[in-house]
């Protein structure tokens, strides 16, 4: 009997795991709360590469006399037309990773997994419906999500997680302070440096912790 995988999570993490399982002769559930391809696909990389795509496009733009263009009119940013293609490319990745998961017999659950006992994961489905996984080897893959800092708890509006900052419909000119957690922040900075010419300031975390707390 082929061992029966089962893996918590569809991110890069979990769905790479789960194609290399398969690919090796398991037969493998992946158990996913949200969409598959988890925080880059949907929060992460994907979304701030195709916002930064579009602010180095609008500073090339700005630019055009450099490159030897003449510009008449203005060049300005529609962050609706800008979140319809960033939802776009999620979803058409999305698909790609689904097409992945079913080309390798891989079954895919949409619900939250917990551990039940040794050997038994309970997936609570989207339909409500809970469904008992047996397993004889496990894989976590259960990410990260943002974290607030305790003073300043994200409300969407003027503390923003990385979340929020990737969905937002309209840069208001509002002063914008970065806390700088990891390198990838930095690539917001960067393209709300760009697609909003107002002015920003920028904290490393080393600067801002004992500010803040
Ligand atoms: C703004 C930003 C930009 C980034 N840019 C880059 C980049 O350019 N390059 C790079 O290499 N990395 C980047 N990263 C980091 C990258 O997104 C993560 O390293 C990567 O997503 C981690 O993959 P993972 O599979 O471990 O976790 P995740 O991608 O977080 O996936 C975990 C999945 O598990 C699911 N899950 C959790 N608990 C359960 C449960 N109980 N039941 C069912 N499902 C569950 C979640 O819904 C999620 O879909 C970026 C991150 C952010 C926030």
């Amino acid at each position: 009997m082929a061992t029966r995988v089962v893996v918590i999570g569809a991110g890069p993490g979990g769905y790479v795991a789960a194609i290399r399982a398969a690919q090796l002769g398991a037969e493998v559930t992946v158990i996913e709360r949200d969409n598959v391809g988890g925080t880059c696909l949907n929060w992460g990389c994907i979304p701030s590469k195709v916002m930064i795509t579009t602010a180095e496009l609008l500073d090339k733009f700005h630019r055009a006399h450099e490159f030897g263009l003449r510009l008449e009119g203005k060049v300005f940013p529609d962050m609706q037309r800008l979140m319809a293609r960033k939802e776009k490319v999620i979803q058409d990745q999305a698909k790609g990773i689904l097409d992945l998961l079913h080309h390798h017999k891989v079954r895919y659950l949409r619900g939250r997994g917990a551990i039940e006992r040794q050997g038994l994961i309970a997936a609570q489905l989207d339909d409500g419906k809970t469904l008992e996984v047996p397993w004889d080897k496990l894989i976590l893959a259960p990410g990260t999500q943002p974290c607030s800092f305790p003073a300043f708890p994200f409300d969407g509006q003027q503390i923003l997680s990385s979340n929020d900052a990737l969905c937002l419909n309209a840069f208001h000119n509002h002063k914008i302070a970065y806390i700088l957690l990891m390198h990838q922040f930095c690539s917001l900075k960067h393209c709300s440096l760009n697609i909003n010419s107002d002015d920003i300031c920028c904290h490393k975390i080393s600067d801002s912790w004992h500010q803040l707390n």
